[in-house]
């Protein structure tokens, strides 16, 4: 209660904005987990943002680890990106003809992802990964696909099947209005579980156009591919002639700028991108190899359309993000500062004695108030998740702007410097202190 009423002090605008917003919006908001269901509450509204900082309606200040929940892996209002942005808009916002834009953007991803030959843009990572499984069931002439539970690849129906993100942070049970027919060539086992995937290709060797797989877990927490698992889905992939598809929508460009596919040394045959390739306004792409995306109209039957898709000021701001992206050493930097992060949260939980769990890979980490490490759905929903919420709230009154929710990996921008990162970790400490 008392907290409760701390809250309420603290963000008196965003809750008479939350009272108005529900109203007017399902739950208050255009997408389930910003409501803050997870973790009990009212959500802070955003004013604006600048470098690593979310500055709320209230005028308290955030270290921001959401960063849109991906994209903005370079801070918020880049001077490059926001010029490109600008500028562009001032020639017009969408035409819906051809631009060299998009060209642009193209080869900077087929330049960064070498598994990728061809792409095709569209508007989020919903459309990507639903037009990749339109495009491999298309390609293969099969109907079957394999997802793993706790991967979310978007709303779509077929993939509303034992669901990461939002799904999971509610609890909901599979989505009412999805018909049984639209998940019923949807196979779902456990993610890490390789064995469970071989039984299904033994079980229908003809019938499985492919396996959609998030390469790290990032949807349930963060959960980490053990070794051999993604190894075993391409040898089992080429063996019974079905596409490997990586849903990259949150590695991509993330963890390395060749995504998780270059960390692994893995050559997915489809790949789905968003966020980061947006920089910020909404985008999604699926690419491939040049014979599979062929089959994409109008250059094959395979048909994916989209009013807005390649949308100029969106390919403005995914060129300028990558183009810095690409710049040496990049990538070097957010691994120092994960590492830094990373052992400073290490050495807490040591100290404080506190079980938890941090798993961590390049620029994004989930800790777990788990006693176990975390290697599947299963697993994570072992978390102590009212722990967590305690957790959250300290951290946000602390200026911590963490996922509202444990099933959700926090991320790290370049814009947050080392002193912030240290600032983060004096702040986990304090809050695990009170919490032992
Ligand atoms: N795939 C993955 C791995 C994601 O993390 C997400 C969103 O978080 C999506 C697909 C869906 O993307 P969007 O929310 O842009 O539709």
């Amino acid at each position: 209660q008392q907290a409760d009423a701390d809250r309420t002090i603290r963000h008196p605008r965003s809750h008479a904005l939350f009272e108005e917003a529900q109203t007017l919006l399902p739950g208050g908001v255009n997408s389930p987990v910003r409501a803050f269901r997870g973790v009990g509450g009212d959500p802070v509204f955003i004013d604006r943002a600048e470098g690593a900082y979310l500055y709320d309606v209230d005028g308290n200040r955030y270290l921001d680890y959401v960063q849109s929940w991906g994209p903005m892996i370079l801070g918020h209002v880049y001077p490059s990106v926001l010029a490109a942005v600008e500028e562009t808009a001032r020639r017009g916002f969408s035409f819906g003809a051809p631009t060299q834009a998009e060209s642009e953007l193209a080869k900077l991803v087929i330049g960064s992802v070498p598994s990728v030959e061809m792409i095709r843009f569209v508007n989020s990572g919903t459309e990507a990964t639903m037009s990749a499984l339109r495009l491999a069931r298309a390609y293969t002439g099969r109907s079957k696909i394999i997802k793993f539970s706790g991967c979310y690849h978007g709303h779509a129906d077929m993939l509303l099947v034992q669901a990461g993100s939002g799904v999971a942070t509610l609890g909901l049970p599979d989505s009412p209005g999805v018909p049984a027919e639209a998940t019923a060539h949807t196979l779902t086992v456990a993610y890490n579980d390789a064995n469970a995937v071989e039984q299904l290709f033994h079980t229908f060797p003809n019938d499985i156009a492919a396996i959609i797989v998030e390469p790290v877990a990032a949807n349930m927490g963060l959960v980490l591919p053990q070794p051999g698992f993604l190894e075993r889905l391409r040898e089992l992939t080429q063996k019974y002639h079905a596409l490997l598809i990586f849903d990259e929508v949150m590695t991509g460009f993330r963890v390395a700028l060749g995504g998780m596919q270059q960390r692994m040394g893995i050559t997915p045959d489809v790949t789905c991108f968003g966020k980061i390739i947006g920089g910020g306004l909404p985008v999604g792409a699926y690419g491939g190899r040049r014979e599979v995306m062929q089959q994409v109209a109008p250059l094959g039957p395979m048909y994916q359309a989209g009013t807005l898709s390649g949308n100029p000021l969106a390919m403005a701001a995914g060129i300028a993000t990558l183009q810095e992206l690409r710049k040496p050493g990049q990538y070097e930097k957010l691994e120092q500062k994960s590492e830094l992060l990373g052992e400073g949260i290490t050495r807490v939980l040591h100290d404080t004695g506190i079980n938890a769990q941090l798993q961590r890979i390049g620029a994004m980490f989930c800790l777990y108030f788990a006693q176990e490490p975390v290697t599947d759905y299963a697993s994570a929903k072992r978390s102590d998740t009212a722990l967590f919420s305690r957790y959250f709230w300290e951290m946000l009154a602390r200026g911590v702007y963490l996922p509202p929710s444990q099933f959700e990996a926090c991320f790290i921008s370049l814009a947050l410097e080392d002193a912030m990162l240290e600032e983060t970790v004096q702040s986990v400490e304090f809050v695990l202190r009170q919490l032992a």
